[in-house]
């Protein structure tokens, strides 16, 4: 299952972005939080969430074809 990570940066809208390992965006290892593996965004955001109440989807990870 792939490996889900959420940025420690916060963006200009106030959220949190969740990447896949494989995302050309994913910060360097200590500006993000390894979340754990997941089929599919929906669990990774929903773990995110306990992190950081704000948390979006990486636009970048879109090509992956996943549903919101
Ligand atoms: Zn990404």
């Amino acid at each position: 299952m792939p490996r889900y990570y959420v940025d420690r940066t916060e963006r200009p809208d106030g959220n949190h972005e969740v990447h896949r390992a494989e995302c050309g965006s994913l910060p360097q290892a200590d500006d993000d939080v390894y979340l754990g593996e997941f089929s599919s965004y929906h669990p990774a955001v929903r773990r995110a969430k306990k992190i950081y109440p704000g948390v979006s989807r990486c636009n970048c990870c879109e090509e992956y074809g996943e549903d919101q």
